[in-house]
């Protein structure tokens, strides 16, 4: 298994990423995508974005810096299964970014 180390193009990324975040991006963080017509809705629009305009993308999937707290449950990129921990590396097909354990984002599945 490859660890971090080995994607050296996930930190300047990841990095941007925060850096938007702390800036203010607007992000879609509700309504939080627990059904599957808001999933795929979610998922529709961002098959619809270029890979390269990212930080539409973040937006329309809703990041944030930290957890989303939802009825005593901590929404955390750490406890997504689309979490690759060795990589802090977000893997929904549809996102493929790097990201930290305690961000978030409004398709966080367990
Ligand atoms: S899908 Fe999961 S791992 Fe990916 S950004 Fe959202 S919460 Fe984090």
């Amino acid at each position: 298994m490859q660890t971090m180390e080995e994607f050296p193009g996930d930190a300047p990324l990841r990095a941007r990423l925060e850096n938007w975040l702390l800036a203010g991006l607007r992000t879609e963080v509700e309504p939080r995508a627990y059904d599957l017509e808001m999933q795929q809705s979610v998922l529709t629009r961002l098959q619809n974005v270029p890979a390269e305009e990212t930080a539409k993308r973040i937006g329309i999937a809703g990041f944030t810096l930290h957890p989303y707290a939802a009825e005593g449950i901590e929404e955390a990129c750490e406890t997504c299964m689309y979490f690759l921990s060795h990589r802090q590396f977000c893997a929904l097909p549809e996102l493929m970014l790097p990201v930290r354990p305690d961000w978030s984002c409004r398709l966080w599945r367990i």
